[in-house]
């Protein structure tokens, strides 16, 4: 029985990184259409050229591509345990697309968080955000005294900004948001696998807060489909709920 997650909220709001340690803790596929297409702009891949142009203006890259890429990924085995979803859906078109997929694959309930945090705040974390060159690993925000680091914690590469933090691409990319993805909210909410999580809290309680509420509304999505609960993480170890 898989564990589907789609990571919902605006960028900045965390979603990567919990989306990458709810993945690695759960044995879950973690796919990110951002950094799949960064990864495509590095290898130089015609359809993330095309898309380049779009994500440094902060706009959106169109849904037949997008639903294409997730699509082929989430329909390959290593994704059959489940998988994290942040960044797609963006758009009503995509999380249609992603139900026709998930009922496809028809081994799990979606659940689906909403990642909240207050709009300054956002600004302030994506302006001062620095990602890894070579790995893409998001370098946390530095404490209150601390100097920003330099280097990656994972593989010593260097730390940049991404070339969509400006600020004022970043409040591009919020405004995108609030007209694109946030009709997505309505689109789910009445669902009973929907949750919402404070966001702006400190990484470890978001962390909590995410796997107390996702292992409970993969329960009641289980119960829904009539099938046993999804394997379940306890005192770090994963067993079957
Ligand atoms: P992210 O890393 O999720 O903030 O994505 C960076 C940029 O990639 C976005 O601003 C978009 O230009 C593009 N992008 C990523 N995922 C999607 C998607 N699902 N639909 C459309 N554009 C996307």
């Amino acid at each position: 029985m898989a564990l589907n997650v789609i990571m919902m909220g605006p960028p900045g709001a965390g979603k990567g990184t919990q989306a990458g340690r709810f993945a690695r803790e759960r044995g879950l596929l973690q796919i990110s259409t951002g950094d799949i297409l960064r990864e495509g702009i590095k290898e130089k891949l015609p359809v993330a050229l095309h898309a380049k142009e779009l994500m440094d203006r902060g706009e959106l890259v169109d849904d037949e591509t997008m639903i294409a890429i997730v699509r082929d990924r989430l329909l390959r085995p290593d994704a059959q345990p489940g998988f994290v979803l942040d960044g797609f859906p963006r758009t009503v078109a995509q999380a249609e697309a992603l139900d026709r997929i998930v009922a496809e694959r028809n081994n799990g309930p979606l659940v689906i968080v909403d990642v909240r945090v207050p709009g300054r705040e956002l600004v302030r974390r994506l302006a001062g955000r620095l990602i890894c060159a070579k790995c893409g690993f998001t370098a946390g925000q530095p404490k209150a005294g601390e100097r920003a680091a330099t280097a990656c914690a994972k593989c010593g590469g260097k730390l940049v900004q991404r070339a969509d933090d400006n600020e004022q691409v970043v409040r591009e990319r919020l405004k995108v948001y609030e007209r694109a993805t946030k009709p997505l909210v309505e689109f789910y909410r009445h669902r009973p696998t929907f949750r919402i999580v404070n966001g702006a809290e400190t990484q470890e309680r978001v962390a909590h807060e995410l796997d107390t509420v996702i292992d409970d509304a993969a329960l009641v999505g289980a119960k829904e489909l009539g099938k046993p609960a999804p394997v379940k993480a306890v005192a770090g170890k994963a067993i079957q709920a």
